[in-house]
This record gives structure tokens, sequence and C-alpha cells, in this order.
């Protein structure tokens, strides 16, 4: 029974990733991402229901546009099934089960679902732009916001303080960022890198967020370390441009892992 139930959330998990790639290219272009159907980006062709299908469309239209022909890039399939890994990952974290899963277990893994579609895409756009995008950590404050309210009504939860803390700090954090840094410096991005840390604390509570931290910096010293050991193999690369390091492209995957590596522990 439960092998369905794990096949139908991958099944999700595709779905989401392929929504991904569509959140990821059109919101730093300022595109609709709800009502607009998808297009090929080459020829502008608008997508049949059969071209939008995660993976499948991929492998029957040999990873190429039924219409003009254009390679699509093998990482959107990566992405979905990747996605799809992850949401499996999760629910089995949480020991997701059709027969002994209680409302407040279902509860927190549609929340988990939305949290880690959230960090997915900012951590695409990150990735591909240097930028944290605020609209879409504006949808991730709103989400927890619905999920504490939820907490403290129904579940009465005694720890609802810590997220009024927190919320303080973002609401100091945004006041203090337009009134004052934005006067001096265009660039907000250590200030939305605090912002995504305090919607870790949030959701994945202190000790995760530690941990994700710490590993993130071990992850960036180390890929900075290999790559500074291979460009001393390959010294006519010195003309390349050097990209900034995505920091909350670190984070965000970091998070994720970090989250489904405890929940293992905390749901057993
Ligand atoms: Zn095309």
């Amino acid at each position: 029974m439960d092998i369905f139930l794990y096949i139908i959330i991958f099944i999700i998990g595709t779905l989401f990733g392929s929504f991904f790639t569509l959140a990821i290219y059109r919101i730093p272009l300022k595109q609709d991402i709800t009502h607009k159907r998808s297009y090929c980006p080459n020829c502008n062709h608008q997508l049949s229901f059969l071209d939008m299908l995660p993976i499948l469309s991929y492998i029957f239209l040999k990873g190429k546009c039924r219409y003009c022909g254009q390679k699509i890039r093998p990482r959107y399939l990566i992405l979905e099934i990747l996605s799809g890994i992850v949401f499996v990952l999760f629910a089995m974290s949480i020991k997701l089960n059709v027969f002994t899963t209680n409302i407040s277990t279902l509860v927190y893994f549609v929340f988990g679902l939305i949290y880690i579609a959230t960090l997915f895409i900012i951590a695409g756009i990150d990735k591909e732009n240097h930028k944290i995008e605020k609209s879409v950590l504006l949808f991730g404050y709103i989400m927890q916001a619905i999920y504490i309210i939820y907490l403290y009504i129904v579940e009465k939860d005694p720890n609802v303080y810590r997220y009024v803390i927190y919320l303080i700090i973002v609401l100091a954090l945004v006041l203090i960022n337009t009134f004052y840094l934005r006067k001096k410096t265009k660039n907000s991005y250590v200030v939305d890198i605090l912002l995504l840390c305090i919607m870790f604390l949030m959701f994945t509570y202190e000790a995760i967020s530690i941990l994700t931290i710490d590993f993130t910096l071990l992850t960036i010293a180390i890929s900075l370390i290999a790559e500074k050991l291979l460009s001393v193999n390959k010294k006519e690369e010195k003309g390349e441009e050097k990209k900034p390091i995505p920091i909350g492209f670190y984070l965000c995957i970091t998070n994720i892992i970090c989250l489904i590596i405890s929940n293992y522990y905390i749901f057993f």
C-alpha cells in the first residue's frame, strides 16, 4: 500500500520539479508564473499538455523541442528527477504512512513540501542570477505565518513565542534595509541572506540551522580550495571573469539535506 503512496509523492515531486524550472526562469524576468502557458524559449511555440509531462516528455521527445528541434537542456530532466527523489525522501523521513500518520504529521508534511519548494526556487534563482528573489522570500514567510497560526490555534503549541521573536527580527531587518542601508548601497544581498537564515530558524529550528550554516561554510571552503588547486593546473583560463559565490544556493540545498537527515532521527 505504501509503495503506491510513495509513487504518487514521486510524481507530485516531478510535477513540482517542472514548475521549478519555469519559476526559476520567469520570476527574475518578472513574468507571470500561474496563468501564462508554458512555451519554448527558443521558438516561443506554446507547449501542449503532452509536451509538459515531467520526465516522460523529455524521453519521448528525445530531449528536443517538438516544434523547432532545439535541444532541451538536460538540467530540466535532472531537476525533475531530483525533486521527485527529495519529496520521497522527505516523506520517508517522517515515516508517512496511509494507516498510522495523524493529521498533525500530515499538515507538517504539506508545509514541509511548500518550504522545500520555496528553497528550491530561491536556490535556482541565486545560482543563475546571484540574487535572493524577494517575492519568493515573502511567499515563504507568508506560508510560515499560516503554519504558525495553525500551530497556535489547532495544536496549541506553547512554543509560538519563538516565531514571534523571529518575526520581530525580520521586521527590524526589513526596516533597517529600506530606510538606512538602501541609501548607502544598492545591493541588499547580505540582508537577504540573513532573512533567508531566519526562515531556516523558523521552520527547521536552531540546531539544524546552525548545522546548515556550518556545512555551507565548509562546502564553500572546500570548493574554493578545489577551484584554486584546479586553476594552478590550467593557467590559460585566467581571462575568464570570476563569478560570485551563490551563498543562498549552497545554504538552501544544505538546509534541505539537514532537515531530511534530522527528521530520520526525530521521527524514529
Ligand atoms: Zn521550440
